[in-house]
């Protein structure tokens, strides 16, 4: 159900205050006061934020002072959101499982607090009392920003590389990625090949004092192209960035590739790949219009395997229509038989541009926290440990996707995009290269065009608008803020 409110605050401030009105009361449309069935008014006084909703208030002081103009912007509208979610907290009764975050990544805050000069347990209960977070989802970053401190750090001159393959056999039913489907665009994959080659080689030349260290291709499904398509995708990308040492390709859907496509895979120096069934119940997928099975979904692993892939990862998704804790743990006990080296476990965030949202069958759990502490006690049997986190817009119960992996198998590429600690040039329609300046925590994006006909046709201009990024730049990266030496 949508609700209809109204935010009386200063302009600048309405979109972190609506976040946190999603966080209690889900989808949410502004209007006037006069047409709203209730109201947030936010005011500045006595040297702080003070917000009140239906006759419930909450009042934050302005606090710590930012070094910069853009930190001071950051911790204003931080203290306003505190305010707002002290005011809804005391009026709806509901204590959300991640406090008062939203629109910043759980991990950053919880590096902030240790380049304070906080030990990690003080770190993590700076988060519960200043965040009001549930004391397990604290812990939670602590254990992760412990495993990503004993990965090595990305050295200066390091990026890694993201291809986008946006095209699908066809569209699952949560699906709202850019991901065009097969039936429909099959006369695009070689337009589309041509153009992400053309792309990478007017990229590549500037981009040659650098050293990659990771590539990604991820989709939509890469392996909806042909074995010819990708081969020569992956054939251009090594021979345009040499030295990579970890190489990841989104194999994805069971259906969608064979002993051929894994063998090219291999014989091009693949050592990372997915295996994706969101879940082993065969009743749910064919619901969210994935056309594959369970059966298909361990034969596809066990190929891989024998072709002799030491790497690969397995998504599942929770919180799916019609799925019980039961089935979730179904899933995950024929997931451990299968014994993966990586684990994502993600909680259903349904997008507006999903069918399942339009069609209104709503995946909304109770049980979805049951679902996320089980998936963490099961990882946790497989020998797995937490490594990366995040959180989107609309997850059911306000929860967060999880990267496990088993000692030693941490996919650096995940981290690095996630924490945002080394530039990412990104190829392909949708792809957002970003970059990092040494002078500070400043970070520039050029987002490449979503649609892939206009892709296609304006290849070039996305090659200029991120060469723009690099082009003049000393090679670098965020000062360490998280405790890491640089090697
Ligand atoms: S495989 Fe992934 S990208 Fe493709 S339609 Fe399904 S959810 Fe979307």
């Amino acid at each position: 159900m949508t609700r209809r409110v109204c935010i009386l605050a200063q302009e600048a401030l309405l979109p972190d205050l609506a976040d946190v009105l999603r966080l209690f009361l889900g989808e949410i449309e502004l209007c006037g006061a006069e047409a709203a069935e209730v109201c947030l008014r936010h005011e500045l006084r006595d040297g702080g934020h003070a917000c009140e909703i239906a006759g419930r208030g909450a009042f934050v002081p302005q606090g710590a002072r930012g070094r910069d103009e853009l930190e001071q912007k950051r911790f204003f509208k931080r203290a306003a959101k505190l305010a707002a979610y002290g005011a809804l907290k005391s009026w709806t009764g509901l204590h959300p499982p991640w406090g008062a975050l939203t629109g910043i990544r759980p991990t950053r805050l919880f590096f902030e607090q240790r380049a304070q000069g906080k030990a990690a347990k003080e770190a993590e209960e700076a988060l519960i009392e200043g965040f009001d977070l549930l004391p397990e989802k604290a812990a939670l970053l602590r254990e992760i920003a412990g495993e990503q401190g004993a990965l090595p750090a990305p050295g200066p001159g390091e990026i890694d590389l993201y291809i986008g393959i946006p095209f699908c056999k066809t569209r699952c039913s949560y699906c709202s990625f850019a991901a065009m489907d097969l039936r429909a665009g099959a006369k695009l994959t070689e337009p589309y090949v041509e153009a992400l080659i053309a792309e990478m080689r007017l990229c590549a030349p500037s981009l040659k004092g650098f050293a990659p260290r990771c590539l990604y291709v991820g989709g939509g499904t890469p392996t909806a192209l042909s074995v010819p398509q990708l081969a020569r995708v992956l054939d251009e990308a090594r021979a345009l960035f040499p030295g990579f040492w970890e190489f990841t390709v989104e194999a994805g859907r069971p259906d969608s590739f064979g002993a051929g496509m894994l063998k090219m895979l291999k014989e091009k120096g693949v050592n990372r790949i997915s295996v994706n069934p969101q879940t082993m119940n065969d009743q749910t997928l064919l619901r969210i219009g994935r056309e594959h099975s369970a059966q298909e979904t361990l034969r596809a692993f066990e190929a891989a395997r024998e072709l002799g892939f030491a790497r690969i990862n397995m998504d599942m998704i929770l919180g799916l229509p019609g799925e019980t804790l039961k089935d979730v743990e179904a899933t995950l006990h024929a997931l451990a038989a299968l014994s993966p080296e990586n684990l994502t476990v993600h909680t259903l965030a349904i997008k507006r541009a999903s069918r399942l949202r339009q069609s209104g069958e709503t995946a909304h759990s109770e049980e979805a926290s049951a679902m996320v502490e089980l998936a963490y006690r099961e990882a946790k049997a497989m020998g797995m440990r937490p490594y990366y986190l995040y959180r989107q817009k609309y997850m059911a119960g306000n929860l967060e996707n999880v990267g496990y992996a088993a000692p030693g198998q941490a996919c650096a590429y995940n981290v690095g995009i996630m924490e945002e600690i080394i530039p990412n040039v990104a190829f392909g329609a949708g792809a957002i290269s970003k970059w990092l300046y040494a002078s500070g925590s400043r970070i520039e994006r050029a987002p490449n065009v979503k649609s892939v006909e206009e892709y296609i046709a304006r290849a070039p201009e996305m090659a200029a608008r991120k060469r723009a990024l690099w082009e003049g730049q000393d090679p670098c990266r965020l000062p360490d803020d998280k405790g890491r030496e640089p090697r």
